[in-house]
């Protein structure tokens, strides 16, 4: 029994419903329930929140969640063999836990939540950075959600939150810092999660902002900085021919040297190059 909330130890529930881990879907299970409460708290204040969870499995962070006093879990399963483990910790939470049978790509879960929604998620590694790259890409800001709160690979998490200069500074940062405020708010080791992964593990929160940090024009930051990061090392006035012949002039205009690289301007100035297109 689990000191959290009397329901079975995570190893017993994955020997009950025998669910062995499978690879191709990004299956490493956190067993340690204090573990799941920590990273539910650094969610925030759950209480007046729907939480929208991807891949709840055998419901580890589900019941951390619970514990930790969410409004309401709406959990997206892809894995139909996790959903007797599940439907025994809804019956636990009455009211409080529903479980979707699906994969999270392909569902509309506006239709499932009720405003303020915070999203809390040990994400399968192969769709992580997707599902991200979606939630801070809406048509309209601010966007269904207060707060991210996601366990990625370390170095994927390092690339969200990173700064001009540093190695991992790119694309994710500059979409993640536009309208969110990022930060690492936990690391973890391999040994953390069953079967543990090669890499190291690290959770995220980011809170959106209520507008973008600067104005920018979204189409054009990201036809941009698509193309500076794609070609990094090189110069910006050749990365960036194809933006047109005066592009060393826009760069000049807005306080970017014509010989500077991707890597060291900050988002401040790719949003006033990209402002500068109609
Ligand atoms: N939340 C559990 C935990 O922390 O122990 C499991 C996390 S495990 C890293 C990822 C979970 O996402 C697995 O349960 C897997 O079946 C599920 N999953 C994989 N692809 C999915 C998809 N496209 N939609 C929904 N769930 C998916």
């Amino acid at each position: 029994m689990a000191a959290i909330d009397g329901l079975p130890s995570l190893s017993q529930v994955i020997r009950t419903h025998d669910l062995v881990a499978k690879k191709q879907l990004g299956q490493n299970f956190l067993l340690d329930l204090n573990l799941t409460a920590k990273i539910a708290r650094s969610a925030g204040d759950l209480t007046q929140c729907d939480v929208l969870e991807v891949g709840p499995g055998p419901g580890g962070l589900t019941r951390g969640l619970l514990a930790e006093g969410a409004r309401r879990v709406l959990a997206v399963e892809k894995d139909a063999r996790c959903l007797p483990a599940l439907a025994e910790i809804a019956a636990a939470y009455p009211g409080q836990l529903e479980v979707v049978n699906a994969d999270a790509l392909a569902l509309d879960v506006s239709a499932y939540l009720t405003p303020p929604v915070r999203v809390v998620a040990n994400l399968p590694y192969n769709i992580g950075t997707e599902l991200l790259v979606r939630w801070l890409s809406p048509d309209e800001w601010p966007p269904f959600w207060q707060s991210l709160t996601l366990m990625f690979q370390k170095e994927v998490a390092q690339r969200i939150v990173a700064k001009p200069g540093d190695k991992a500074y790119g694309r994710l940062a500059l979409l993640a810092q536009w309208r969110t405020d990022p930060r690492i708010v936990l690391t973890l080791p391999p040994e953390a999660f069953s079967p543990a992964p090669k890499v190291h593990s690290a959770v995220v929160h980011l809170t959106r902002l209520d507008a973008p940090r600067f104005p920018a024009n979204a189409v054009m930051l990201s036809r941009i900085t698509a193309m500076a990061f794609n070609q990094r090392r090189k110069m910006l006035r050749s990365s960036l021919k194809a933006m047109g012949p005066d592009i060393e002039a826009r760069l000049e205009a807005v306080g970017i040297a014509p010989t500077a690289r991707a890597e060291e301007i900050s988002l401040e100035k790719f949003c006033a190059l990209s402002s500068g297109y109609a």
